[in-house]
């Protein structure tokens, strides 16, 4: 009976704790901007966990650093293609033709404290799913593709994959610029709440330019 008791208690916390977080949202990324030059595909740093091995195009680390640092996310999947040293990185034919992951622009996520089913410790990655993309097919920039619930093999109990959105490229070769949040400004802007949110970001020169939420530029409508 005890331990019947303290099993309920657990649960009612988790419950509460799993609620708290949930309301505790933070506010989405209204400003964005465009990094342009080279890209460089490097080690995911240690302040980021994720699985040994894992890499992505530096210009997103910022992002993934603040992201980390707010939600209870585990990397399982970044950049997935060739290294200059002859090797390679990341999963062998997991994603889609066109997935950014060949780019190192996309990232799988789960929870730290790992789960195959849709649990209390998914949480945190819902919460980071609605962030990313609070109605379905409509991703907040800078992010691309969001695949969670509603999306074939990604989803709470599943995965969640993050794109950040970039220059039309060919597959494991680096982009000409990638959108980002300015990570340090996103902290500020729960004080200048009054700046207008962007529409879109300014088209970039050049052919391979002008992808905003809808995609033309020749990427996948999906990143996964
Ligand atoms: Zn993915």
């Amino acid at each position: 009976m005890i331990r019947y008791l303290a099993t309920i208690c657990a649960a009612a916390l988790c419950l509460a704790v799993g609620a708290s977080s949930a309301a505790a949202a933070e506010p989405p990324p209204s400003e964005t901007r465009l990094v342009y030059g080279t890209g460089t595909i490097v080690p995911i740093p240690t302040s980021i966990p994720h699985e040994a091995g894992d890499m992505v195009d530096k210009r997103i680390v910022p992002d993934l650093r603040w992201i980390a640092q707010r939600y209870p996310i585990y990397v399982t999947d970044g950049y997935s293609g060739p290294l200059p040293d002859g090797g390679w990185s990341g999963c062998h034919g997991c994603h889609v033709a066109g997935s950014d992951h060949y780019n190192g622009l996309a990232v799988d996520i789960i929870p730290l404290v790992p789960s195959s089913t849709c649990d209390a410790r998914w949480t945190g990655i819902t919460r980071l799913a609605l962030w990313a993309e609070p109605k379905q097919n409509k991703p907040v920039l800078p992010f691309r593709w969001v695949g969670y619930d509603g999306d074939s093999g990604h989803g709470c109990g599943h995965h969640l994959h993050l794109s950040w959105n970039h220059a039309t490229v060919k597959r494991y070769a680096l982009a000409e610029w990638v959108e980002v949040f300015p990570a340090a400004g996103v902290e500020n802007m729960k004080q200048t709440r009054t700046k207008k949110t962007p529409k879109a970001p300014k088209a970039p020169p050049g052919p391979s330019g002008g992808i905003s939420q809808a995609p033309t530029g020749g990427l996948s409508p999906r990143g996964d």
